[in-house]
């Protein structure tokens, strides 16, 4: 009984483990029933009323009477959690720009901005962070926290970002800095990981102890939920199937690699590889795959190259790990439309035979999920650990 809930409440809530699982449960599942949430959480109806009262009188859980079914005996009284009571600022970095949206509490957009990042000198970085923070500010209704996510090795428990390719940083504490520059508690964490999140509480996950999601796009990314628990390993890196090997007769990737996942994958490769063979240079990804939708021989080889490679990642995460569902994303994803035949029988080949079938979820996808899952990221950790 420690901690408190929410600096923007009249009355802060101070929170317990089992008061957390509650808000939690209604939060990620609701509205539940009275009964519904004590049966879920192995509670006693009085412990329930107990732990739900000072979230009701301070206005984040509701009690939405005559909602749930009609029923003998004890009236059911749905909860719900009041959206609109918290909100957070996400915001995504890139090499190039940095993308931002507020949310309230169900993972709702409710605003979005963006800022070109003319260089990835810390003092400008942190000087758009914290104008995309002010555009993002509704006069009365502070930030509960803001999330930052990336491509790199960051993890919400510790404030450095040990490394991240994209921008060229190392060890830079940037949860701190940018608390300092915007005044609102901030945590940081690997983009994947923070998209992984959202599936989690508010998207396909949802319902599942252990998932995976793979990312497709500028790479090939992997994040986990296994036993309800988001993995993040030694300080956040997890994940990286990237440069996993397919075949060593395959194309190069950046780093040397001949024939790994992201040579064949990732849609710089794939649009590199299509254009180079072809001899047109102004080729864009979505141009490369109308061109293998259309039978074109190299783009279809291409995207059949891809698609397999992919079936393979995914098999061989679904092996390692034995999720319940695959979910695929990433700003690439509609690649999927075009190569699901290799995939879906490079998946099954690659599948260990002892196993059943991987279910997966190919998810649409829009640039602002990136800033969202940073979001989610803190309101998680707001909700889990604060
Ligand atoms: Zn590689």
């Amino acid at each position: 009984m420690s901690r408190v809930f929410s600096p923007t409440a009249p009355e802060p809530v101070r929170l317990t483990d089992a008061m957390r699982s509650v808000f939690v449960e209604l939060l990620v599942h609701g509205p539940l029933s009275r009964a519904e949430v004590a049966r879920r959480l192995a509670l006693s109806p009085s412990a329930l009323t107990k732990l739900t009262k000072p979230f009701i009188e301070a206005g984040y859980l509701l009690e939405a009477a005559g909602e749930g079914p009609a029923g003998v005996g004890r009236p059911s009284q749905p909860l719900r959690v009041d959206a609109s009571r918290m909100s957070f600022a996400g915001i995504k970095l890139t090499a190039d720009e940095l993308f931002a949206v507020r949310v309230d509490l169900a993972a709702t957009v409710r605003r979005e901005t963006s800022r070109p990042l003319a260089s990835h000198d810390l003092g400008h970085v942190l000087g758009r962070i914290a104008e995309a923070v002010e555009e993002l500010s509704v006069p009365g209704r502070p930030l509960s926290a803001v999330g930052i996510s990336l491509a790199g090795t960051a993890t919400p428990g510790d404030p450095v970002v040990h490394t991240s390719p994209f921008l060229g940083w190392s060890r830079v504490p940037l949860a701190r800095l940018v608390e300092e520059a915007v005044s609102v508690p901030a945590v940081v964490d690997n983009d994947v990981r923070a998209l992984t999140a959202v599936q989690q509480w508010f998207g396909a996950g949802v319902g599942h102890s252990s998932f995976a999601l793979i990312t497709v796009g500028a790479g090939i990314g992997c994040g986990l939920v296994i036993g309800d628990r988001l993995v993040t390993g030694r300080s956040g890196a997890t994940g990286l199937v990237g440069h996993l090997r397919i075949d060593d007769r395959g194309p190069l990737c950046e780093r040397g690699h001949r024939g790994c996942a992201r040579a064949y994958a990732s849609a710089p490769s794939i649009r590199r590889s299509i254009a180079s063979t072809l001899d047109r240079p102004a080729l864009t990804f979505d141009d490369c795959l109308a061109l293998a939708a259309d039978g074109q021989p190299v783009a279809r080889r291409v995207l059949d190259e891809a698609g397999a490679a992919l079936g393979q990642v995914v098999a061989t995460v679904a092996n390692l790990t034995g999720p319940e569902l695959v979910v695929l994303s990433g700003e690439s994803v509609h690649m999927y439309d075009v190569c699901a035949t290799a995939f879906d029988a490079a998946l099954a080949r690659h599948t260990h035979w002892t196993t059943a079938p991987v279910r997966v979820a190919v998810k649409p996808f829009t640039f602002n999920e990136w800033a969202r899952g940073a979001a989610v990221t803190a309101l998680q950790h707001l909700l889990l650990h604060r």
